[in-house]
């Protein structure tokens, strides 16, 4: 090490950053394999805020089954027409996933990583209160922010909002359930949102009105009122929102989903929605990220010890084998298709999707390292789309990626109005 002062934290094989899923998966399995692993964050236990969701199929098989707290068997799923999906949707148990996954054999070191400084056997993490901690190799799992591989990128980028009351499911039948409800009955013009209604454990019922990805993210004052405009057309009483926003059970989302994907550098490696591991096309990365975490751990233990570039070097090559990079890129081509459809074709685009057959689905959806799969199924949307879509599909699917037009200018009707506005 290129660093011998008296602050430096005891030299780890694997120094983790970040405290959310993508970090302690990863961290859990390479201390059970054996190795000294330091997770770094400013509060390594803090409680997670976000529910969790996930198809059941695409979860670890080695998951306890109590961190699943309820099953939507058969989700359904209404655009034009309602659509029974044939898979099942689970949310997690956010404390249980978390106390599951938290290790006692991985360190943990409270501070904020700032930067890394090179040197000819270890790579430290250099903290903001000036400490250092050094590791053969270097996870940055520090989620949007990638503090040490590359930082934020610069704005506008396309973004997942959402905004979520968690209500009394007895008290809420009306607002019904499902994985997404594209019907507009809220009553505003403009991008189009959908209702994610979904059972929590304890009877609870997560209302979340949610812009899949929107460049900029529609703004949540938007979603919150959109949320409130349909429970009120549904029937709900209003108290039963009105109490959940007063005991504060409300989730708000705001992520980024066209983060440029990042490979890191040296002993630097990113790995969750650092990476970017986030589907840029539906914002989920959870799953991925834990069933890719303990590949990830075996490629980086089987260099240890040894020169932590190669570690880091077969960790890149776990999680972005060649065929992850293909359907990395072909999702972020959908995206920009997406983005750049007028508002009611969005709805339109959906229902032509769920109305694909359920291996397709399943392969655009979650098949992370399949390219043929997620190519046929690009292959049938192309092929059921009509004259319109066809042309659009042709346009926006072959644009530089990040090019697709600002939500105003796409919702330009060929004549030049604007189509459904804000
Ligand atoms: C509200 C919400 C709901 C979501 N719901 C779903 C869902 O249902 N299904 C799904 O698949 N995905 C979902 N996502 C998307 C994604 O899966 C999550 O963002 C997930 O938490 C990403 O995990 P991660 O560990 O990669 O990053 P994060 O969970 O963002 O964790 C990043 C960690 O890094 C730490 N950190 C940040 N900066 C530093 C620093 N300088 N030094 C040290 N530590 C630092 C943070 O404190 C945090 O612990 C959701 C996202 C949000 C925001």
């Amino acid at each position: 090490m290129d660093d011998d002062r008296c602050d430096r934290v005891d030299p780890a094989d694997v120094v983790v950053v970040g405290a959310g899923p993508a970090a302690w998966s990863v961290a859990g399995h390479l201390a059970r394999g054996g190795v000294d692993v330091a997770l770094v964050a400013p509060d390594p236990t803090r409680p997670w805020p976000a529910s969790y969701g996930a198809w059941a199929d695409e979860l670890p098989a080695d998951l306890p089954a109590d961190v699943r707290a309820t099953d939507m068997a058969d989700a359904v799923a209404i655009a034009r027409a309602r659509h029974h999906l044939g898979r099942t949707y689970t949310m997690l148990s956010t404390d249980r996933l978390q106390a599951h996954l938290t290790d006692p054999a991985v360190r943990t070191v409270v501070g904020t990583a700032r930067g890394t400084r090179r040197g000819p056997t270890h790579t430290a993490v250099v903290l903001g209160d000036g400490r250092t901690v050094p590791g053969r190799v270097i996870i940055d799992a520090s989620g949007a922010g990638r503090v040490l591989t590359g930082g934020r990128t610069p704005a506008p980028r396309a973004a997942q909002t959402a905004y979520g009351l968690l209500v009394d499911g007895a008290r809420a039948a009306e607002a019904g359930q499902a994985f997404m409800d594209w019907r507009d009955d809220h009553g505003h013009m403009g991008w189009p949102t959908f209702l994610y209604a979904v059972p929590l454990d304890g009877g609870r019922l997560l209302l979340e009105e949610t812009s899949l990805a929107r460049r900029p993210g529609l703004p949540i004052a938007e979603l919150r009122a959109r949320l409130h405009a349909r429970m009120a057309a549904r029937g709900l009483d209003r108290a039963v929102l009105a109490d959940a926003d007063a005991a504060g059970a409300v989730e708000r989302v705001a992520f980024v989903v066209d983060t440029p994907l990042t490979r890191g550098r040296a002993r630097v490696v990113p790995f969750g929605a650092a990476a970017p591991m986030i589907h840029p096309a539906t914002g989920y990365s959870l799953a991925a990220t834990l069933r890719t975490a303990p590949t990830m751990a075996e490629a980086i233990l089987a260099h240890l010890p040894g020169d932590g570039r190669d570690a880091a070097a077969a960790a890149r090559r776990a999680i972005w084998p060649t065929d992850a990079r293909l359907v990395h890129h072909l999702r972020r081509r959908g995206l920009e298709v997406l983005l750049a459809l007028p508002p009611e074709g969005v709805i339109d685009f959906f229902e032509l999707f769920f109305d694909l057959p359920p291996a397709h689905q399943r392969a655009y959806l979650s098949e992370r390292d399949d390219a043929r799969a997620v190519m046929a199924a690009m292959a049938a949307v192309f092929g059921a789309a009509d004259g319109p879509l066809k042309r659009h599909l042709l346009r926006w699917g072959g644009v530089p990626i990040g090019d697709a037009p600002a939500p105003d200018a796409a919702s330009r009707a060929p004549g030049g109005t604007i189509v459904g506005h804000e």
